[in-house]
Formats: structure tokens, sequence, C-alpha cells
């Protein structure tokens, strides 16, 4: 377990709503009866998930990952959608004990969100996938009205954010695809300097849109090699089976093994945590990698769609447009 950071994550999935449209989205649950809308259900399962994951006693995750600290990362669709529901949640789970972390496209970051709640975050994640409104308008990563988070208001955001916690990690995700692919952001991620810049190329997870080839993902890492130091390219092993997921009716889910799809626990109201755990098959070696201190794998690895393909045949790998972690 040497070097191996000692904080549980826990992704939540609160809901799946979005107010944008990414063509690519993977975030789709089928609306289920999302517990957050439910009385004070989501409060409840926070507490049941703090009981359990803040003692020892009969904790089997604990026993094979000795975690120190165990961080609610939120993410969604997007949570900050919700509004005061979710500041009711976040409120809940800090005094719960829980670190807090949240992935967001940005576009409600507002500065009184950041005022008022910022300085409860470790982390936050912030996708962005263009800098012309062209781009980002045919992606589908804008509202209903034609407006959408541009790089001033990731720059300002990024700002503000340190301002008001400067030890906060901020990471950037953004997704390659047949819109960007051409696209520098070198200038952009070198004036933010994130402490990570996530980069994937497009999946076909629900559909085909926006694909990029091989050689054009390629194309895009060289052209950004310069930012190596921050730049991050995930493969699809590391994507599997590796977090803790909660979907927006509160039940831990995983991807298949044997079938495409995922996988489905109890409700975690309903049965005891052991229980509702039981459908994940961690890898814990892999999730104990994903944590690992200091982050040592900065080298530019890419994936081809042919190597996910021939994955996807055994397994739904988890799609990069979920903005994790
Ligand atoms: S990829 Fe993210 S920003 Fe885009 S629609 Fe899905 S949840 Fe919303």
């Amino acid at each position: 377990m040497n070097n191996f950071t000692d904080e549980l994550v826990i992704n939540y999935h609160i809901t799946e709503v979005c107010n944008y449209t990414c063509k690519f989205c993977y975030a789709k649950w089928d609306r289920p009866n999302e517990i957050h809308a439910q009385g004070s259900d989501a409060e409840l399962m926070l507490e049941k998930l703090a009981q359990y994951f803040f003692n020892e006693a009969g904790n089997k995750v604990k026993a094979v990952f000795p975690y120190k600290s165990v961080r609610i990362n939120f993410a969604g669709g997007e949570p900050l959608i919700l509004k005061k529901r979710f500041s009711q949640l976040i409120l809940k789970a800090k005094e719960l004990g829980f670190n807090l972390s949240l992935i967001t496209n940005g576009h409600y970051l507002t500065n009184e969100f950041i005022d008022n709640y910022g300085a409860l975050f470790s982390m936050i994640g912030i996708s962005f996938d263009s800098q012309s409104i062209d781009g980002r308008k045919n992606i589908g990563r804008v509202d209903r009205k034609g407006n959408s988070f541009d790089e001033v208001d990731l720059i300002n955001t990024v700002e503000r954010l340190r301002n008001v916690n400067p030890s906060i990690s901020v990471k950037v995700n953004t997704v390659v695809n047949s819109l960007n692919y051409q696209e520098s952001f070198v200038d952009l991620i070198t004036q933010l300097q994130p402490d990570k810049w996530k980069v994937f190329q497009v999946l076909p997870v629900l559909n085909n849109h926006l694909l990029v080839t091989d050689e054009q993902f390629t194309e895009f890492g060289e052209h950004h090699a310069q930012l190596g130091d921050v730049m991050v390219i995930e493969d699809n092993d590391a994507m599997t089976n590796s977090y803790l997921m909660i979907n927006p009716q509160g039940r831990f889910y995983q991807n298949s093994s044997t079938q495409v799809g995922y996988l489905y626990g109890d409700l975690i109201l309903d049965v005891s945590v052991d229980k509702a755990l039981s459908v994940c098959e961690i890898n814990w070696e892999t999730f104990c990698s994903r944590y690992q201190k200091p982050h040592t794998d900065n080298a530019i690895k890419l994936i081809s769609n042919n190597e996910y393909l021939s994955k996807q045949s055994e397994q739904l790998v988890f799609s990069n447009q979920g903005e994790l972690v």
C-alpha cells in the first residue's frame, strides 16, 4: 500500500439532468426516481454511508483498502442544476465528515456558489471541450438559450476558486472529438495551470457521434506534448471497476464484466451497505493506483478505438464523458 493515497472516493452521480446536451454524453440512467427529490432520503443515504465507511466493524472495503478519509465526489449530469437542493447535500455530507469534490460543466459555478461553498471542496473538476462557440454548439455544450461556459468564464472561475480556497485542486477535463481535435489548448492550459488536465478520446458508448480516429487523437496528443506535466490520458483498463459509483437512484453500480451495460445493486436505503456494495467487483489494485500519490503517470498514453472496440464485446467500458475524477 506504499505511496497510495489514503482517501476513499465515492462518486455520487446525484442527477442525470444537465443544462447541456453533449452528443456523446453517457449520463443516462433513464431518469430513475432520483433520491435527492425524495424528501430526506438522500440525507439518510449519506448518513448510512458515513456510518459504514467511518467505522471499522464489518467494513469490507477498509479491510482491503485502509483509507483514512472518505471523499464524496458529486457528479452528474450537472450537480449544480439542483441549486439549493445540492447545497443542502453539500452541507450534510460535510457535516457527516466527508471530504468533498465536484465535477461540473462550470455553467452554474457562479461567484455566489464559489464564495459560499468553494472552501468546502478539496477538488473541483470542470469539463471544457472547445474555445469556439461553434465548436461548443455543435458538441451540444450550450444550454437551450445558446449560452455556454467559455474560456473567459473558465479562467475567471478558476481564479475565484483559488482566491476563495487556495488549497483547492483544479482539474480540467477535455473530450477529444471530431470537432476539437485540431484545436490548440496550449495557451489556455498554460495560463490556467490546472493540477491536472484530463484528456479523453470520445468513445462510442451510446452512439457514434463525433468520433475521432486513433490518428486524429494521436495528433491532438502530440500537439499538446509540451503540456505533459499536467496532461493525463487515462486508459480504459484504469476506467473499469476502479471507482465506487452511486447512481441518482441511490444504488451502487459497476460496469458488467460479462455483458454490455451496468450492474446495479439494491437501493442503499433498503439493505445493509455491505449488501448494497456486493454488486461492486472492485479491482483494488486499479482502485488504489487511481489515487496514487504523488501522481507519477504523466506520460501521454493514447488509447485506440480499436483497442476500445475489442474490449467492448467483453464489457461496456466506462465512458470518459462522465466527467469523473
Ligand atoms: S457530458 Fe457532462 S456537460 Fe455534457 S451533457 Fe453530459 S453531463 Fe452534461
